[in-house]
């Protein structure tokens, strides 16, 4: 758990993306190094939804460092097409919702990488769960592809 950045530590201890940063929490995770973390979004637009989430709570774009954001931002770069390859895919949108009123969900900073096919629909949230053998599955084929 990443702590110091807060007056509270219970906003971190309370947060799920910590949780899973601090491995107590279940996730299905691409990549991780010292800045950041990405991992398959539990109720996918589409398959390969995934998100990127610094290692630091932020609970949005507005206190996140410069170093944080390149992080961020550099791992985008490279896991979005390992996702459209592995996706079979014809795009990949990028979001990233800050705010309650931007229609944000869960206050941990984090970009949204969603495989696009044409005329699918381009919605930001999935309607279900994904299973774990297929999500299982997916993390697989990523995890393998990134690390040639
Ligand atoms: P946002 O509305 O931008 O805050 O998006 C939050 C995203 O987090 C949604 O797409 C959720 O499906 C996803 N999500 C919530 N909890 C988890 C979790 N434990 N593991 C993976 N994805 C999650
Ligand atoms: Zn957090």
């Amino acid at each position: 758990m990443q702590q110091g950045l807060f007056g509270d530590e219970s906003v971190a201890q309370n947060c799920i993306f910590c949780k899973i940063i601090a491995d107590k929490a279940p996730a299905h995770i691409l990549y991780r190094d010292e800045q950041v973390l990405s991992f398959l979004d539990t109720s996918p637009v589409s398959p390969g939804h995934s998100l990127i989430i610094p290692i630091n709570h932020h609970d949005n774009i507005f206190t996140l460092s410069d170093a944080e954001s390149t992080a961020v931002a550099l791992h985008a770069k490279r896991l979005a097409p390992v996702i459209k390859r592995v996706t079979d895919s014809d795009g990949l949108a990028i979001h990233q919702l800050n705010g309650r009123a931007a229609g944000q969900t869960v206050f941990h900073y984090h970009m949204h990488l969603i495989p696009c096919q044409h005329g699918a629909s381009k919605s930001i949230h999935g309607r279900r769960l994904a299973t774990q053998s297929a999500l299982a599955e997916l993390a697989e084929r990523i995890r393998q592809d990134l690390s040639k």
